[in-house]
């Protein structure tokens, strides 16, 4: 079994910074100040509750767990409004794999991502995505992005057995590079995110694209066969 663990902003789409909109009304809401996630912090890359902790000591204040919490909740709550303000976009190439995919048996894909599970359903499901993905792992705490990655390995080692080379971590950050390398995943790094090509390339990953390939050349960077052939066929089956 071959699994892929997509990331989501920059890699999967774009909201063209439409979930800023909510974060930065959270913030208000919450402390009474005003903050601009846009030029106040450099957010790719970082899980929500990652920004959310440099978020108030942006603001010199110190939060417990409780009040990260609530910024994240009301941001979640704000998010599904925020979103059609901007005409943020599907990426180049990722409806495309994913239909592919979802036909396919011997491979299957988890999101991996620094969004908490609420954050990333509701940009899921107003880009069209959210049926491509049964599951996956989300941010719970301001812990690194490799404890996701961790409990997304688990996640996936729970439906079957998978070969350790047959691991892959789809990203648009060098955090997504080391994330995967936490868990001895090869990332496919795309440069559609935060991070220029060359940035990404710095941190060595497995391989590195201008944008996600199309459909027959990301299959064979898998190393899977590139049709469904072998598969129970659909066709001339009772229910096709
Ligand atoms: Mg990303």
């Amino acid at each position: 079994m071959t699994v892929l663990f997509w990331d989501i902003d920059g890699t999967l789409l774009t909201t063209l910074r439409a979930g800023m909109v909510a974060w930065n009304a959270s913030v208000r809401e919450l402390t009474g100040r005003d903050f601009d996630l846009k030029t106040e912090l450099r957010s790719a890359g970082l899980t929500d509750y990652q920004i959310a902790l440099k978020t108030f000591e942006t603001l010199d204040l110190t939060p417990d767990t409780e009040t990260l919490d609530r910024l994240v909740r009301r941001y979640e709550e704000l998010l599904p409004a925020s979103l059609p303000l901007k005409n943020g976009y599907v990426l180049p190439n990722v409806r495309e794999i994913l239909e592919h995919l979802r036909d396919r048996a011997d491979v299957r894909s988890y999101l991996l991502t620094g969004n908490t599970r609420g954050g990333a359903r509701a940009k899921l499901t107003h880009f069209g995505l959210v049926d491509f993905f049964d599951e996956g792992a989300f941010a719970e705490d301001a812990g690194p992005r490799s404890t996701i990655a961790t409990r997304a390995l688990d996640l996936a080692r729970r439906g079957g057995s998978v070969a350790d080379d047959a691991i892959f971590v789809i990203g648009d950050t060098p955090h997504d590079i080391e994330c995967a390398r936490a868990i001895g995943a090869r990332t496919i790094a795309v440069a559609t995110g935060g991070y220029t090509l060359e940035e990404l390339q710095a941190h060595d990953p497995w391989r590195a694209f201008p944008e996600l390939p199309q459909v027959d050349q990301f299959v064979s960077l898998l190393g899977v066969r590139r049709s469904n052939e072998g598969r129970p066929a659909a066709r001339g089956s009772v229910s096709a």
